[in-house]
């Protein structure tokens, strides 16, 4: 049963920390106090990244700051820009605490008699993978006396998010543990729900002073960081690339809308169905981790649908090969769905004033034979239309057409299109090459229905001028928020926010235009 967000916040807090990384001190200064304006709990000074670490700089920089500080002047063996004298290093830190540092992070490998006095953040960090030996490297870390631990490491899947949590989970004092780069972006955001001593933002986009650092705009309100908490429900969006999804804002946003305590986070995983494999099983190891469902994206929806098992989808999710849909049950059992093909025919027939079954017999055109148009070509012939494919790569249509009983033709034939319907299942008119249309204008006139596929621009070429043309228009916009409300309901069992969804999906859009 999924319950409602908390209103109250937790008693423990994990702190959402801003590293600051200008390149002086005065401009650092200015950081803090935006950092504090947006909600920050703590800066992390990286001192470091100026252009001239000086301790005369310090008494300037952390007089009275507007929030808690910790200092740190990563040297450059552990990934940080310093290369100066590590004598002088360790003594800039001892300063920093002398002159009030909240804490210094001070690396593992100091020794320990010359880590500088002051409340310590004692910190690993590895760039090439996550440590082999991690529990011992955890052990030694908690057992030296140190006031937060602190493990850091590069990820090579979403897996290493999850090791990443886990640590968070099971440590014994106040820890933070990081999966670093765009597939380790996960550990950022769960770092509240397990309960870290922190996790790092940046001041802005740019600003990063880690590979996948999110910015504190991004963590705040695209995943409504404050709301996360020990009970928070996990969904994802699985592919690769995953960064520009719009899934994730559509998603966060029908969830706090709707009062549902989850959040949803981008899980890139490498093509290939071994690294999909790998990823769902460590997913299924970990039920603690609150992982509910998925959204799979290219190029993994076939191989979602392998691990899922064919037996644990409907027929024509089966015929088509492909998902885009998980949930996960907390016995560790998998149900998936293809919610393109549905939303496509529910957008289309809508549109037409008719039920699914009311597509037989109608005449369609579907053009391009890739992924959109295999799972729409399956869904019209399964109803009882008459489709013909038309694609660029001839052969890609007729391989199609001959699995699901439809006709092939080639691209450049479409003078002789006699169709009620087309659907456009190519990438053609969409953003950036948005003047580009896969139907010559003048054939639009013999063309009652038509709906594009392509939903970025929302207003494409072809739809502007079916519309001129006096066709009946679908956008792909209408399929987009079709298959992310579907989603929802499969995952919550509860009605989706959809003019929330439509409105962020409007949004995003248009954001992405500019
Ligand atoms: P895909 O598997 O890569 O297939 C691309 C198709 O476009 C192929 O048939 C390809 O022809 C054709 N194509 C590409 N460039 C072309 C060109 N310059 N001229 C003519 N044909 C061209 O991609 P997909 O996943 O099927 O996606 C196709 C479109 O569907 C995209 O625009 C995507 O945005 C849209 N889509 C929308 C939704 C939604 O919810 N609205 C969901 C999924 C997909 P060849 O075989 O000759 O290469």
């Amino acid at each position: 049963m999924l319950s409602c967000r908390p209103v109250a916040t937790r008693a423990i807090e994990t702190a959402l920390i801003v590293s600051l990384t200008h390149p002086d001190a005065r401009a650092m200064r200015a950081g803090m106090a935006a950092a504090a304006r947006q909600g920050a709990d703590m800066v992390e000074c990286r001192l470091d990244l100026l252009e001239r670490p000086d301790p005369a700089l310090l008494p300037a920089l952390l007089k009275d700051p507007p929030l808690p500080v910790i200092v740190t002047c990563r040297p450059a063996r552990q990934g940080g820009r310093f290369s100066g004298d590590e004598a002088r290093r360790l003594a800039l830190l001892a300063e920093a605490a002398r002159l009030g540092a909240a804490y210094i992070d001070v690396e593992e490998d100091v020794p320990p008699a010359r880590r500088p006095p002051g409340r310590l953040i004692l910190s690993h960090h590895d760039f090439a993978s996550r440590p082999r030996e991690l529990d011992r490297l955890l052990a030694r870390l908690t057992s030296a006396g140190a006031d937060v631990v602190k493990v850091a490491f590069a990820a090579s899947g979403p897996e290493d998010a999850l090791a990443a949590c886990r640590i968070l989970r099971e440590a014994k004092k106040p820890t933070i543990a990081l999966a670093m780069g765009e597939t380790g972006l996960a550990s950022r955001i769960l770092a509240r729900k397990f309960g870290a001593f922190g996790t790092y933002a940046a001041l802005a986009s740019g600003a990063e002073a880690a590979p996948g650092q999110l910015s504190i705009t991004e963590m705040k309100r695209l995943y409504h960081w404050e709301a996360i908490g020990p009970e928070t429900a996990v969904y994802g969006v699985v592919g690769c690339p995953v960064a520009h999804s719009m899934s994730p804002a559509i998603h966060n946003a029908a969830f706090a809308a709707a009062g549902i305590d989850a959040v949803y986070v981008p899980l890139r995983v490498e093509p290939g169905a071994d690294n999909f494999r790998r990823f769902l099983e460590a997913v299924l190891d970990a039920p603690w981790s609150g992982l509910r469902g998925l959204s799979v994206t290219i190029p993994h929806k076939e191989n979602a649908l392998a691990r899922v098992g064919a037996g644990n989808v409907d027929e024509l999710s089966r015929r088509i090969g492909a998902i885009n849909t998980i949930r996960l049950g907390s016995d560790g059992t998998l149900r998936g769905w293809n919610t393109d093909y549905a939303a496509a025919t529910d957008a289309l027939c809508e549109a037409m004033g008719i039920s699914r079954e009311g597509l037989a017999g109608r005449k369609a055109a579907v053009l391009g034979a890739g992924g959109a148009a295999r799972a729409i070509v399956a869904a019209l012939a399964h109803y009882g239309a008459e489709v013909t494919i038309y694609n660029r790569t001839f052969a890609r249509a007729e391989k199609l057409a001959a699995e699901f009983g439809a006709a092939a033709r080639p691209l450049d034939a479409l003078e002789d299109l006699a169709a009620e319907i087309v659907i456009n299942c190519t990438s053609v008119g969409m953003h950036p090459r948005v003047e580009e249309s896969p139907l010559p204008e003048r054939l639009l006139r013999r063309v009652p229905v038509v709906f594009d596929t392509v939903y970025n621009p929302p207003q494409t070429r072809l739809l502007r001028q079916a519309g001129e043309a006096g066709c009946l228009c679908v956008a792909g916009t209408e399929m987009f928020l079709r298959q992310a409300l579907m989603q929802f309901g499969l995952w919550t069992s509860r009605p989706a926010p959809r003019e929330v969804m439509r409105r962020v999906l409007m949004e995003r859009l248009s954001e992405s235009k500019s």
